[in-house]
């Protein structure tokens, strides 16, 4: 059973407001998003098969508040049990209250979660001390707020359609993929950037509509359909910047058109006590830096070694960039320039230049190419391939590929 408040909710004794948190859910009175309950019963109505995502919003040790203003009902996940059915309200969960796994559901209105309104169904689950809120909505709701946060929302429409057909095919790649029994994305960067209703907008959710079921596709498989902000010339194939099976489709192409990204090129300085002070937060016993050495594969660093005062350091050029905070070492397509105190960096592009270059794809949108142009561009030897689920009624619904569309 979740802890549940109604008019006074309380915490450690203290009484809390909230009135707040529940105003901000009239805005959404009117969008419409129907409850997982609710699209089951229509799915079932029209014959057609479901289509979720499980996103995992929060693992955390806190409360949560799971609030809606619209009729809210909670039910366990297993056996359906109804602990509530009635108005909207907000309803804090305490990871020792939730004994088993319950879902959230609501009539017409997003549900939030601490304030951060989301469609779909909201389930949580108690893991060892810790809550897991799991996101459960439709694929197409999914993406609504996944492309805004990946790419501008101005830019091109073939641009934004290439993106969001990359983002979905990611997703199907992880849900076929997946091995955790739970959820099937992170909402962060470890996955991709998911932010819920607030950051839809209407031109990336009408790329979303136009490309529905669309995904990108290698041996009739959705892939692994990794992209970055900008490759500054070329992307890399992806063997060479992580560990793992080198993958046809993520090989890397010469691109001619993301010049105009802010991020094309860049310089940075990195100083040696720098370095020292990144590697140690890693590594221990690491001495003052005496030398370092990149070793590169395809005009990218893949391999860094520092000597120090106390020995040596060997690891990924990746490990490397990601020891720094985002912005300071923007790709590993860089020249390093030595100076009095340590190096000056002279690079080309942001992000790990592996599958689609997002400036570049609106680069070849501005010249007139089409997603599927765009997208046949970055990922060679794939094709487009629709999702669609097939009936198998009683029995657990298995993606399956539909006819295959133009590309
Ligand atoms: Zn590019």
């Amino acid at each position: 059973m979740p802890g549940r408040e109604t008019h006074r909710p309380r915490v450690n004794g203290r009484a809390v407001a909230s009135a707040a948190a529940c105003a901000l859910f009239l805005a959404f009175l009117a969008g419409c998003a129907p409850s997982r309950e609710f699209l089951l019963r229509k799915s079932t109505e029209i014959g057609a098969e479901k289509n979720y995502v499980r996103v995992l919003l929060l693992n955390t040790a806190e409360r949560v508040a799971v609030a809606s203003p619209a009729r809210m009902k909670i039910s366990g996940l297993s056996d359906r049990r109804v602990h509530y059915d009635g108005k909207g309200r907000s309803v804090f969960f305490y990871t020792e209250k939730v004994k088993e796994p319950v879902v959230v559901e609501s009539w017409n209105s997003p549900l939030s979660v601490n304030g951060v309104p989301y469609r779909g169904a909201i389930e949580l689950h108690s893991r060892m001390g810790r809550l897991l809120v799991v996101n459960v909505l439709t694929m197409d709701e999914y993406l609504s707020g996944v492309v805004p946060c990946e790419i501008s929302s101005g830019w091109n429409i073939e641009a934004l359609r290439a993106q969001a057909v990359a983002a979905r095919s990611y997703a199907y790649y992880h849900i076929m993929n997946g091995n955790d029994a739970l959820f099937d994305l992170n909402a962060t960067n470890r996955s991709q950037v998911y932010g819920g209703v607030k950051v839809e907008t209407e031109r990336t959710s009408k790329a979303v509509r136009d490309t529905s079921g669309q995904v990108v596709s290698h041996n009739n498989k959705p892939i692994l359909a990794f992209f970055h902000s900008t490759c500054g010339g070329n992307t890399i194939d992806n063997n060479k910047v992580w560990t793992g099976e080198a993958r046809e489709y993520l090989r890397g192409v010469r691109c001619e058109y993301c010049s105009r990204s802010p991020h094309y090129a860049w310089e940075e300085m990195l100083t040696l006590y720098e370095i020292r002070q990144h590697l140690a937060r890693k590594y221990v016993g690491v001495g003052t830096v005496t030398g370092i050495a990149f070793r590169k594969e395809g005009g990218r660093v893949n391999h860094v070694t520092v000597d120090h005062k106390n020995g040596v350091v060997r690891l990924s050029g990746n490990d490397f960039r990601l020891l720094f905070p985002e912005k300071k070492i923007k790709s590993l397509y860089f020249e390093a320039v030595k100076t009095r105190n340590g190096l000056l960096l002279k690079g080309h592009g942001w992000g790990h230049g592996v599958g689609l270059c997002q400036w570049g794809a609106n680069g070849m949108a501005e010249r007139k190419a089409a997603y599927t142009d765009i997208l046949r561009h970055y990922y060679r030897g794939t094709s487009l391939m629709i999702m669609a689920e097939k009936a198998r009624p009683g029995s657990q619904n298995k993606l399956a590929p539909g006819p295959p569309p133009r590309y």
